[in-house]
């Protein structure tokens, strides 16, 4: 049989990739002590993804899926057990939602304007190796939904996880470089250190190789990635307001806000992190969100202990982050049932608990005179972040002017913050919301230069 050319770059592909697994000390896959040697195995990875067609791209894509399936429970466990934070039966929902939600090589897609004067195309490039900095709230999520998109774009990635989450983010990196080596592709097309720290960080941002950066955290780590002097994607800290007015489906409304506020210990950016409620109807949402959806109605002094403890010092006490109502509870003295899902209380937009982004299932109910007065007191409350609102209401004109006001890259109407993650609502899912920068909902095509190609005078068939 005649070896064709696509066989002979098959197999040198496959070469290839077996002699740079050597280049791992630590037995996984795409783990670095240098940060330096992980960028150079990364751009050495680059340069056989670029040869690579669509068709061999979203083979190791497939293969990444496959395994985030099978290991969506041991990811899960992993994620809970390192960080303290959330809860292992949503963190297996969130895998599989990236598994199957997030956009592969489909997303990359060319204009074309074809006339008398030739035919033009823009097509979407890959920008090479891209740094990409990861938060310790949903770890292997980040690092595997970004690796899907950045390879549909046609190019690798280094990681700079949480300190805080890097077992866990080793381990989906190491998945993804078994799941390419296993469809043919190179390894190191995701790598990351053993130990990352801001050093490391610094390294990868001042990199000659390291084009775009992909950062995905809170303030500091987004402001440190715009100063870099690279182009950068801002994915930042959110604080997502639920409005609710008076046309609402307020027994629905109390069961979508819980479900989302709670989902995986409210962990998730974009969740509701408090309530902005047309006076009228206040009292009749907390009767739903008490009677039907187990929620905990915290005292004034119950309010101050949980202040205290919460926000101890005046900052955010990262060992109550992400942990769930009963045990924040027991942590000021309170027995709460074992079925405690949300602790709510109504007070004002300044209050601590409901101004700062907590993520933790404590749920502030601010009351509003008017809608007019919600919609202030919630872009009061989103502080300027541009990320996430939520809304419940059947009224076209207040939905319409709250979107207005709020101008988020993400905005729910009637229904949990999760839905907007195409978690029981349409459309794709990512993990790194451009919320800063502009590119909103990222997906392969966030991870592409768009490039124009122009043939003059010909190839118009018309
Ligand atoms: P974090 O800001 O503490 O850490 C995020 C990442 O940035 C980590 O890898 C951390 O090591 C790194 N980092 C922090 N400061 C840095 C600096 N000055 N220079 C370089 N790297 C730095 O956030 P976290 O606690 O891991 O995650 C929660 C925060 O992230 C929340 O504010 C949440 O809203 C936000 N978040 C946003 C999105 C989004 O898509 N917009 C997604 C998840 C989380």
């Amino acid at each position: 049989m005649p070896i064709s050319e696509s066989m002979v770059q098959d197999i040198v592909q496959e070469v290839m990739a077996k002699m740079q697994i050597a280049d791992a000390p630590t037995g996984k896959h795409g783990v670095f002590k240098e940060m330096n040697d992980a960028i150079e195995a990364a751009k050495k990875a680059e340069l056989i993804v670029k040869k690579m067609s669509m068709d061999q791209r979203e083979k190791i894509i497939t293969c990444i899926r496959k395994k985030i399936k099978e290991n969506a429970e041991v990811m899960a466990r992993m994620g809970v057990d390192e960080t303290g934070m959330g809860n292992v039966g949503d963190k297996i929902l969130k895998h599989h939602l990236v598994a199957d939600k997030t956009p592969g090589t489909e997303d990359i897609t060319t204009t074309a304007w074809s006339g008398d004067r030739g035919l033009t195309l823009i097509e979407m490039g890959p920008f090479g190796v891209i740094g990409a900095i990861t938060p310790c709230t949903n770890p292997s999520e980040t690092v595997l939904c970004n690796t899907i998109g950045m390879l549909a774009g046609g190019n690798t990635v280094v990681f700079n996880p949480h300190p805080a989450a890097i077992k866990t983010s080793i381990f989906a990196i190491n998945l993804v470089n078994e799941a390419s080596l296993e469809a043919g592709g190179p390894d190191n097309i995701a790598v990351t250190v053993e130990k990352p720290t801001l050093e490391t960080s610094n390294i990868m941002m001042k990199h000659k190789d390291i084009p775009l950066i992909a950062a995905t955290g809170g303030p500091g780590v987004v402001t440190a990635v715009l100063s870099s002097g690279k182009r950068g994607i801002g994915a930042g800290a959110g604080n997502p307001p639920a409005v609710v007015d008076e046309t609402a489906d307020i027994r629905k409304a109390a069961q979508d806000i819980v479900n989302g506020c709670t989902f995986d210990n409210n962990l998730p950016c974009i969740a509701e992190k408090e309530v902005v409620a047309v006076s009228s109807v206040v009292d009749e949402l907390m009767h739903y969100m008490l009677t039907e959806n187990d929620c905990y109605l915290a005292s004034k002094e119950e309010q101050d202990k949980l202040t205290e403890v919460v926000l101890a010092g005046g900052k955010l006490n990262r060992k109550c982050v992400g942990r769930d109502a009963k045990t924040l509870l027991s942590m000021i003295g309170v027995n709460a049932p074992a079925n405690t899902r949300c602790i709510i209380f109504e007070g004002p937009k300044e209050h601590p608990l409901i101004t700062t982004e907590l993520m933790m299932p404590i749920l502030g109910i601010v009351r509003a005179r008017d809608f007019d007065d919600a919609v202030e007191q919630a872009v009061w409350l989103e502080h300027g972040n541009r990320h996430s609102a939520h809304i419940h209401s059947k009224n076209i004109d207040n939905i319409t002017k709250y979107a207005k006001a709020i101008d988020t890259a993400i905005l729910v109407k009637n229904g949990p913050s999760y839905s907007a993650l195409g978690f029981g609502g349409e459309g794709y899912c990512t993990f790194t919301i451009a919320s800063r920068t502009g590119e909103g909902l990222t997906s392969a095509s966030t991870f592409t230069k768009r490039r124009r190609c122009v043939m003059s005078d010909s190839l118009c068939i018309r």
